[in-house]
């Protein structure tokens, strides 16, 4: 037990006193000799006097102490009022462990923190413990108990809270001792960091981002002076941050905008907080580069602009490809000339031009004539570079203002924006084509190449771009179906004639099952004897409202949608049919020619087709003619060969159509496999007079002679002609003089290009007749 030393002083003081009173007090009661009596009731008022002075001595200590003691746990609690009072304020938790008792003690406020009462939470390590994270737990006891042998104490750590979440608790504390060094006390306090991690967490993410990011950013604070830039601000601009900071943007300004460019960025930023756009900036270097930028505006509590930060991304890559991409869109990548796309821009560019300033322009479209052999034969690599090298030909020496694009396949446009006149348009159309006269000697071949232009005149021939294009296209078609390698110009007809084709070919297709098409046959006569020897099968179309149609109308465009075939093998059988009817008849008719259009010919099932018709209908193979134009055979002569043998082994006989318009090799000719040639009409025409028809008739039949050949003279409209040609040698005759192409009359006994007489002479009659 402790001796109060204040209190042993009081104490002895007391005996000293009380033993001084008691002997002196004696003492002079005997010194002053008074009575026994007098002595005893002096020696009573004596005690009672000193009961009386103790007791006031023992008032006034006890009352002294009382005062003190009051004042004392006033002041202690003030105080605590006090701690609690600042402990509420900052929202902490004061927690206090009597490490002698196992026992803690959690304020109010700790119990607060985690939506609990001191009573819940409980008072022992343990019951504090279950409460940490999992994660927490090994780390956060780690340290308490190294604590107990250190003085100050801090902690991080998870406790949970009564709504099952956790909560970041930071904790520091102090051990305190006892004399001995013993641990005494572990007193602290706890608080509530959850909200706080959360900010340092996004704090840290942002940093992250803002050194990692790609694109650079810029702060500057309200007076725009730049206060922090990230890694790929320096990399974009070539500033460091030391060299940058303190200093202002404008040490980036290109002096590519102008005050008003800066002047809409500021009121931007003034009136929404942000702007963003495409500025030029100039890096450390001095090259000048556009970046993509966004500004923004921020303003602190109070709502005053504090800072403002840029974020930018260097687009000169972007810009690059951008144009790459452009130049792409733009471009044929062949030939690198501009493509439908850009000519077709540039076209209604220069037309716009033209109804302003009163000006003309043409079009011209260049089309090769059978490129399509050339990729065929000697292979799509050959084809490339003669497309590149058309491409280089055309283009030189082009008059100024003037757009020479590859429109797709092997069609060229050519836009000259100054072309006063028709004569003008057709010289530059001469020039192109004589810029392809030339070989092209591509991987040691030496090819030659034509080609044939559509013209159109703007805003002469149409007022739109689609127009002015439809047209030139129109004038090519003319230009090919003239004969290749020319020139043709727009003129309206041409615009009715394509509409109609393709009327006609929405309506071709239905023909057949509605039985629509129709043959006639035309008599073919031996000229030496005048005696009919066999017919010609030609096709028609009876269009319910057009009337007959020729085929010279409906077979190209049969041949172009690919109804040609179903067209010929339905004359075919048609054409067999009848033959085998009319040698049930017993006509004198030895055989019928059909026409076999040059597509077909180009295909490989012919010989198979044509020898199931015969099969079909029985009818034996040497009465059946099939002719092919001359230029069909000449399109591809090797292939020409192997199907002609094939139809020869089918013992069918083979003629050549329009013989002298296809510009036959000799030597291939003589090669093929045919019995006849049919001179063509254009040949006839001009005989017996004109010199030149005279000279190539006379040709035709000496050369068919000498290969042993029949020659057939088409087109004989007058006994001259007949005469004329029999003269020659001619071995037949084809022509009104003989008979027009006539329908069987189904109903009565029929002839080969006769209705209802069995006199072919009669069939001459009325072709002389017409
Ligand atoms: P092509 O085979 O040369 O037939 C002769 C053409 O000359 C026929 O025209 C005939 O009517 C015409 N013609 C006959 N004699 C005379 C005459 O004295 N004077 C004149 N000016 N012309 C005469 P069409 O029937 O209009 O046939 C034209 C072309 O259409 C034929 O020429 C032939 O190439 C083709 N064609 C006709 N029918 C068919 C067919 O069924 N299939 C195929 N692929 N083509 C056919
Ligand atoms: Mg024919
Ligand atoms: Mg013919």
């Amino acid at each position: 037990m402790r001796i109060d030393t204040a209190a042993l002083r009081l104490t002895l003081g007391y005996l000293l006193l009380a033993g001084l009173w008691i002997c002196l007090s004696d003492q002079l009661l005997a010194t002053l000799g008074l009575s026994v009596e007098l002595q005893e009731r002096l020696q009573s008022f004596k005690g009672l006097l000193f009961v009386v002075l103790t007791s006031a001595l023992l008032y006034l200590v006890l009352h002294r102490h009382a005062q003190q003691f009051r004042t004392a746990r006033l002041q202690l609690a003030s105080n605590e009022e006090r701690l609690r009072l600042a402990l509420d304020a900052t929202r902490d938790g004061l927690w206090d462990w009597d490490v002698s008792k196992r026992r803690i003690f959690f304020s109010e406020g700790y119990a607060k923190l985690l939506g609990l009462t001191p009573q819940t939470l409980g008072d022992t390590r343990e019951d504090w413990a279950a409460r940490l994270h999992p994660d927490d737990q090994e780390h956060a006891l780690h340290a308490l108990n190294a604590e107990l042998h250190d003085q100050s104490y801090e902690n991080i750590y998870r406790l949970r809270h009564a709504d099952g979440s956790y909560r970041w608790i930071h904790s520091r504390g102090r051990l305190l001792r006892d004399e001995k060094g013993q641990p005494q006390r572990f007193i602290g306090i706890a608080s509530d960091i959850t909200q706080q991690r959360a900010i340092d967490d996004s704090l840290r993410q942002a940093a992250a981002v803002f050194d990692a990011t790609q694109e650079g950013v810029l702060v500057t604070d309200a007076k725009q002076c730049i206060v922090h830039v990230n890694p790929a601000f320096s990399r974009i601009t070539g500033y460091s941050s030391e060299e940058i900071l303190g200093r202002r943007p404008t040490v980036l300004k290109s002096g590519r905008h102008d005050a008003d460019f800066y002047q809409s960025l500021w009121q931007a930023l003034k009136n929404r907080g942000a702007w963003s756009g495409e500025v030029w900036n100039r890096r450390k270097s001095g090259e000048i580069y556009p970046q993509w930028q966004c500004i923004r505006v921020i303003r602190d509590e109070q709502g005053r602009i504090s800072h403002y930060v840029a974020v930018f991304s260097d687009i000169t890559a972007l810009k690059r490809s951008q144009r790459e991409l452009d130049y792409l869109a733009h471009h044929d990548p062949l030939s690198n000339l501009p493509n439908r796309l850009l000519f077709t821009e540039r076209v209604a560019h220069a037309l716009e031009r033209s109804k302003i300033e009163e000006s003309c322009g043409a079009v011209l479209l260049i089309d090769l004539d059978h490129f399509k052999h050339i990729n065929e034969s000697l292979g799509h690599n050959v084809g490339d570079l003669l497309l590149k090298s058309v491409g280089e030909r055309l283009q030189l020496d082009l008059p100024s203002g003037c757009t020479l694009a590859r429109l797709g396949g092997d069609e060229f446009g050519l836009l000259s924006e100054d072309c006063a006149e028709a004569a003008q348009a057709a010289e530059m159309a001469q020039r192109l084509l004589r810029s392809l006269e030339a070989p092209f000697l591509l991987e040691g071949h030496e090819l030659y190449i034509g080609a044939s232009i559509g013209i159109s005149l703007f805003p002469e021939d149409a007022d739109s771009v689609e127009q002015i294009l439809r047209n030139a296209d129109s004038a090519l078609f003319k230009a090919k179906s003239s004969g290749r390698e020319g020139y043709a110009f727009y003129v309206q007809e041409l615009t009715d004639y394509a509409r109609q084709r393709v009327e006609l070919a929405s309506s071709l297709r239905q023909a057949l099952d509605h039985q629509e098409l129709r043959v006639y046959y035309q008599p073919l006569h031996d000229l030496q004897d005048g005696r009919l020897v066999g017919t010609e099968a030609l096709v028609r179309w009876q269009h319910p409202q057009r009337g007959l149609i020729p085929p010279s109308e409906f077979i190209p465009i049969a041949e172009d949608n690919g109804m040609i075939g179903v067209i010929d093998a339905w004359v075919l059988e048609q054409a067999c049919q009848q033959m085998v009817r009319w040698n049930a008849e017993e006509h004198s008719l030895r055989f019928v020619a059909v026409n076999v259009s040059s597509r077909l010919f180009s295909r490989g099932d012919l010989a198979q087709k044509v020898a199931s018709v015969l099969a079909e209908t029985g009818l034996p193979p040497e009465q059946l003619e099939l002719e092919v134009t001359e230029s069909a055979i000449m399109e591809d002569p090797d292939a020409a060969l192997k199907i002609l043998t094939s139809l020869r082994a089918l013992g069918v006989r083979l003629a050549i159509d329009d013989f002298g318009t296809g510009y036959s090799s000799l030597a291939r000719l003589k090669r093929l496999p045919v019995d006849k040639l049919k001179l063509d009409q254009s040949f006839v025409r001009g005989l017996p007079d004109a010199p030149e028809d005279a000279a190539i008739a006379r040709a035709v039949i000496a050369l068919g002679k000498t290969l042993g050949l029949k020659v057939l003279a088409e087109g004989i409209e007058q006994r001259a002609q007949a005469d004329f040609l029999r003269e020659l040698g001619c071995n037949y005759g084809q022509g009104y003089h003989f008979g027009h192409p006539q329908p069987v009359d189904t109903g009565d006994s029929t002839t080969p290009g006769g209705t209802g007489t069995t006199n072919p002479t009669s069939d001459a009659e009325r072709g002389r007749s017409s």
